[in-house]
């Protein structure tokens, strides 16, 4: 087992976060997760205790900074330190551009955007001055290719992508890596509202990995030496996109 980590989650109150949240804790790692609903973090918290895991959780909504900021806060108080962020959250309301569902592009953007730029801007300043750390933003197949209805969403995961090379290239010690799923299984797309395209996304995701795959590379790209920094990891299922 590699030594203890402290690492943060966000998003882990389902689909992949829930998953690298077990996963983490289960190779010894300390997990501390966010997300808005609670009650979907105790009760995952209440299991990795159960099996001897270390964990934590806090409320917290990556739209709005001081939010992020305060559960960064947390966690330097009580660890001393941050060893890894997991900017995770995110939220995929597809819809082709002409249906103008404006506050589902401004979710997008606010969540999957500014989200993982919040998480960015509450840890940075510890690991700069440490000269350590390590930040690991979820993008996805679609930062690398645009389908029908996947406009905005597309945009925000490039936009990661983008961000997270910005920040690798300014950050000499501070490991960053972008992790770009395939299609997964998880509640991602019950946020979708256009009927069409639930019905189009569903075909889609028939062939889709268990989130424990891609729990699986993340702790890859943690538990490799500190002079070694996997700065980006496609996991698409075999037989699917
Ligand atoms: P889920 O919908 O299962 O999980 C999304 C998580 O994000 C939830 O825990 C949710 O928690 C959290 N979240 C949403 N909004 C906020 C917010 N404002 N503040 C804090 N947390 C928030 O989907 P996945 O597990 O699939 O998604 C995880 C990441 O993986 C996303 O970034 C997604 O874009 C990416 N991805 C997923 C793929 C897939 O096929 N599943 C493919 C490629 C990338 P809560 O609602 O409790 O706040």
């Amino acid at each position: 087992m590699n030594t203890t980590k402290i690492i943060l989650i966000t998003g882990a109150s389902s689909g992949i976060g829930e998953a690298t949240a077990r996963h983490l804790a289960a190779q010894g790692h300390q997990v501390f997760l966010g997300a808005r609903r609670t009650d979907r973090l105790e009760k995952l918290a209440e299991e990795i205790r159960s099996t001897g895991g270390l964990v934590e959780y806090r409320t917290l909504d990556v739209t709005n900074f001081e939010d992020t900021q305060a559960f960064a806060d947390f966690a330097l108080e009580k660890f001393g330190r941050i060893d890894v962020l997991i900017n995770n959250a995110g939220v995929m309301p597809l819809s082709p551009l002409h249906e103008l569902k404006i506050n589902e592009w401004n979710q997008m953007i606010d969540v999957n955007i500014r989200g993982v730029l919040h998480g960015i801007a509450a840890v940075l300043p510890d690991m700069q001055s440490r000269k350590s750390g390590h930040i690991i933003n979820i993008s996805s197949i679609g930062g690398f290719q645009v389908w029908p209805t996947c406009a905005v969403y597309s945009g925000t995961k490039f936009a990661v992508r983008a961000i997270s090379e910005g920040l690798r290239l300014e950050n000499k010690d501070v490991r960053v890596t972008i992790i770009s799923p395939g299609v997964v299984e998880s509640e991602l797309a019950h946020t979708i509202t256009d009927p069409g395209t639930r019905s189009m996304i569903e075909d889609f995701r028939a062939v889709a990995l268990k989130p424990e795959a891609i729990a699986r590379g993340i702790t890859y790209a943690i538990d490799q030496p500190a002079d070694v920094d996997v700065n980006e990891i496609i996991i698409r299922p075999t037989s699917g996109a």
